[in-house]
């Protein structure tokens, strides 16, 4: 059921809101903004929000609209966002592709290889944000996003992603889908290096907050043995 106007509001209290920052979404001691350098890139990659994702403190889908120069989000169930992004993604001349897990479909590394992108307009990626469940579910619902060829990543190591658990191996958070698939289809993979750089900022820094160190062990106070 579409939630008109849900651009921005989740469901957090607006009390708790206003402590946190207006750009990141994150509190004062989690606030990445500082840390952030822009990555330019040739390819688009927009992404498609669950509302659920928005307040949510280990939400990673805002590292890579901060980060990356191409990278938007757009919120499920908003519809002007929802209507902006069908017409983003059916622009004349744009070369729309879903990411999404489907094993007959091909992985970006390999379409670029066969030169899928080296003349014409450069491709536009859409990211679905949120558990595959759900993401699953946004696609079944909508034409315009089940007309769009897929493409797949297929992660060789299990996510980084230490604060939020995945439901199944293999799977990466928003943040580490756009660091690969952005890896495979620019000049200087290397530079994306920078997306994981501040994921583990911000995981860090949540440990932290919750008194634990990277490794999620309890941190012991200095003098307490
Ligand atoms: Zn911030």
């Amino acid at each position: 059921m579409p939630v008109a106007g849900s651009r921005a509001q989740g469901s957090l209290d607006p009390h708790k809101r206003a402590k946190r920052c207006a750009v990141c979404r994150k509190g004062p001691s989690v606030c990445f903004c500082g840390d952030v350098r822009v990555l330019q890139t040739r390819s688009r990659l927009p992404i498609l929000q669950h509302p659920t994702e928005i307040w949510r403190p280990s939400a990673t889908a805002k590292i890579v609209e901060l980060a990356l120069a191409g990278s938007r989000l757009f919120v499920r169930g908003d519809a002007e966002d929802e209507a902006e992004l069908e017409g983003l993604l059916e622009e004349p001349g744009s070369r729309p592709y879903l990411v999404f897990p489907d094993s007959q479909a091909p992985e970006p590394a390999q379409m670029r290889a066969a030169g899928a992108w080296a003349e014409g307009p450069p491709p536009t990626f859409l990211l679905l944000d949120g558990s595959w469940r759900q993401a699953r579910r946004m696609r079944h619902r909508r034409p315009w996003l089940a007309r769009l060829p897929v493409v797949a990543l297929r992660p060789s190591e299990d996510s980084v992603y230490r604060i939020r658990r995945q439901a199944h191996s293999g799977n990466l958070s928003t943040v580490e889908a756009a660091a690969l698939l952005m890896s495979q289809v620019e000049e200087r993979p290397e530079r994306f290096e920078h997306l994981l750089e501040l994921l583990d900022l911000m995981v860090t820094r949540i440990l932290r907050l919750r008194g634990l160190d990277r490794e999620g062990q309890p941190i012991r106070a200095a003098g307490s043995e």
